[in-house]
């Protein structure tokens, strides 16, 4: 039996309702922005070659090839890219050779701390002025980092801050890397909470979410040069690819080339509705590859890593919260076999007042109970940092921000 509406008990909201209107392309399809805008683009640095190619960049400035690992070491290991901390390297020249490798990426232009220390949200100005953030919380066991792939997003979802700005460029693999040693230099020192308090020792990132600014898979290239950096032991960050999670709205073609790229990441959709009628207004790219589709693509995903995906389902007040669309995620996850998925229902950050509004305590349980009730492991997800803005689709540079980022003059 297939889930459908049942007697209208509840009310149902659309994104149209506060007057939302999407945005049409010249065929009349939902406006989506794949390609990105080539202006600001950064300069070229270590992380975004390849081991090979970062010897011979080396060569080119005239010195010999090993001392790539011993930038790779300074900058992965130790977070620093200031010359006069490397003092293993000759002191002539030094400057100009470790700027052309390692060129300064990322001007903090504001912090913002809550949680009691635990959580801090970082607004970075990139080379040519776009700005992004990232959201760094520690937890017992663990130290994730939400990274920003993009400057903006094209993909235009209505209840997203983010998507509603646009897309101003892609970011860069090193871009992308970036965030992750700059969080890194922060922890160790010792400006992320209390590191006794849980008895955490690791003291770096040590999972990565891409669920900050953009959309990973729409800037495929240098979001897995990044990954590529972070897992590798030997010349990058040495991280585990269990600990990155990759999001999408659901880009099938991209999702199969993932699964085909042999690093085991986690892979999250972020699905929100079962069904396509209220999908195509909630996630435009909806209009491209529909809920089965990108199902489709998941299962994929699992049969050929092996890992368990994750189902993200921003949980809307009288949107998409309804007992019934429960149902119908539980049947068309089981419709694909059992064992591959798990759900993560998030209480959206609540905007008082609008229609993208948190589901009552009432609604997100019932949701649960249902998807349990079809054997679908379902957790509820943690919205850390909503306080200061910094949870999922609420990253978006204010008018304040971008007054604040032309106040500071660019790192060096
Ligand atoms: S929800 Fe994600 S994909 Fe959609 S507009 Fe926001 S950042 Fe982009």
């Amino acid at each position: 039996m297939t889930a459908t509406p049942e007697t209208p008990t509840r009310t149902q909201v659309r994104p149209k309702t506060e007057g939302w209107t999407q945005k049409k392309d010249a065929e009349g399809r939902p406006l989506l922005q794949f390609a990105s805008p080539k202006r600001g683009k950064p300069p070229v640095h270590l992380a975004d070659l390849s081991p090979a190619q970062r010897v011979e960049k080396v060569t080119e400035l005239g010195m010999p090839g090993f001392r790539a690992a011993q930038l790779e070491k300074h900058y992965f290991v130790h977070g620093t890219h200031d010359p006069a901390a490397m003092t293993d390297l000759p002191a002539a020249g030094r400057e100009e050779f470790v700027h052309g490798m390692l060129p300064p990426l990322l001007t903090e232009v504001r912090r913002l701390q809550t949680d009691r220390g635990d959580t801090i949200k970082f607004l970075w100005k990139l080379h040519g002025g776009a700005l992004v953030e990232s959201v760094l919380m520690r937890y017992p066991g663990r130290i994730t980092l939400c990274v920003s792939s993009q400057a903006g997003c094209g993909m235009n979802c209505p209840f997203c801050a983010t998507g509603q700005a646009g897309l101003t460029r892609n970011m860069s693999a090193a871009e992308i890397v970036a965030q992750v040693v700059r969080a890194n230099r922060v922890i160790a020192e010792g400006q992320l909470g209390d590191p006794r308090e849980f008895g955490h020792e690791g003291e770096r990132v040590s999972n990565i979410v891409f669920m900050g600014m953009g959309e990973p898979l729409a800037n495929y290239a240098r979001v897995m040069q990044a990954v590529r950096v972070m897992v590798d032991k030997k010349h990058g960050l040495g991280m585990s690819a269990r600990g990155i999670t990759i999001s999408t709205v659901g880009l099938v073609p991209a999702i199969r080339k993932l699964s085909d790229e042999g690093i085991p990441v986690t892979f999250a959709l972020s699905l929100h509705a079962p069904d396509d009628e209220l999908r195509d207004e909630m996630i435009p790219v909806n209009s491209r590859w529909k809920v089965d589709e990108a199902l489709d693509a998941a299962r994929e995903y699992f049969e050929k890593t092996g890992r368990r995906v994750s189902i993200e389902y921003a949980l809307i007040k009288d949107m998409n919260d309804h007992g019934w669309r429960a149902d119908l995620l539980g049947e068309k996850l089981n419709a694909r076999g059992r064992g591959w998925v798990h759900v993560n229902p998030i209480p959206l950050n609540p905007t008082p007042g609008s229609v993208w509004t948190a589901s009552t305590r009432a609604a997100q349980d019932e949701f649960v109970r249902r998807l349990e009730a079809h054997g679908i492991p379902t957790t509820i997800r943690d919205t850390r940092g909503k306080d200061i803005d910094g949870a999922c689709g609420q990253l978006v540079a204010t008018e304040a921000d971008q007054d604040a980022a032309q106040a500071t003059p660019a790192e060096v």
